[in-house]
């Protein structure tokens, strides 16, 4: 990318620009990160512990066959009622851009915004989310789909829970089947645990190359938009991940 394009885009993000020493005014290419080995992560949720005997039963979504071609997913989850959250929504939001994307970027769940819209990301959070992949040179019209965990608001913007991830899981297999891309980003603690299965905290699960799903496709996780909005100091760490992105999409 243009560099003198890179580091306007760096500086709308609130994020220092390294400068090369021999060549003044110039910014560096990203710095690249070190790609650690593919880790060992379930191809398939853990299977669930059995609940104690005195243990109210959660209910579960049922398995469910998504059928492989986009205008059926879409309309499969525009009707969804696999969860209690199509009880409070407005809508679903199903995700958008460009269907054969290579960078697929996957958030916890809408919120009014995102809600009302139809569309992920499109608040405060989305435009942060729009410039940090600007600065990478992707963005939702061209190279990048962006989707959620959940299709459907948990009200209130609560976290979405386990339950709800695990009965909209067909749907985002289904989206990543679809899209085949090269590497998914998720964002954010809830988004990192809801998909891994896990509840490592995000200082673990930032950092190395995971594998998702039954296609083992590179996964990386990086902080939320809306907490570097609360916690703008972690940017530069942010701007790490994304030269780690962007180098990661260049090569092989
Ligand atoms: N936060 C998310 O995780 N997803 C959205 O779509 C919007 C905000
Ligand atoms: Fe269906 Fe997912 Fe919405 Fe739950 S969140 S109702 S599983 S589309």
């Amino acid at each position: 990318m243009n560099p003198a394009r890179r580091k306007t885009y760096l500086k709308a993000l609130g994020v220092d620009v390294w400068v090369s020493r021999s060549t003044p005014g110039e910014a560096t290419e990203p710095e690249v990160a070190k790609i650690v080995p593919i880790a060992k992560v379930p191809a398939k949720a853990k299977a669930p512990p059995e609940p104690a005997a005195e243990l109210p039963v959660i209910e579960r979504a049922p398995p469910i066959i998504v059928p492989t071609d986009w205008a059926a997913v879409r309309a499969m989850v525009k009707d969804c009622t696999r969860c209690k959250l199509c009880a409070t929504r407005t809508q679903t939001v199903f995700g958008v851009g460009p269907e054969s994307a290579s960078l697929m970027v996957v958030g916890e769940g809408p919120g009014a915004d995102e809600d009302a819209r139809g569309e992920p990301f499109v608040g405060r959070a989305g435009q942060l989310l729009d410039e940090m992949l600007k600065a990478i040179g992707r963005s939702r019209s061209e190279n990048t789909f962006i989707a959620n965990v959940v299709k459907c608001r948990p009200p209130g913007n609560r976290d979405p829970e386990k339950e709800e991830a695990e009965a909209c899981r067909p749907y985002l297999e289904a989206q990543i089947k679809l899209v085949k891309p090269k590497l998914i980003v998720a964002l954010g603690r809830i988004a990192a645990q809801r998909l891994l299965v896990t509840d490592e905290p995000l200082s673990r699960l930032r950092g190395p190359l995971h594998a998702y799903g039954p296609e083992r496709t590179p996964l990386f996780i990086t902080y939320h938009p809306a907490y570097l909005l609360r916690s703008p100091r972690e940017k530069a760490k942010s701007w790490d991940d994304l030269k780690k992105v962007w180098r990661f999409l260049q090569t092989g």
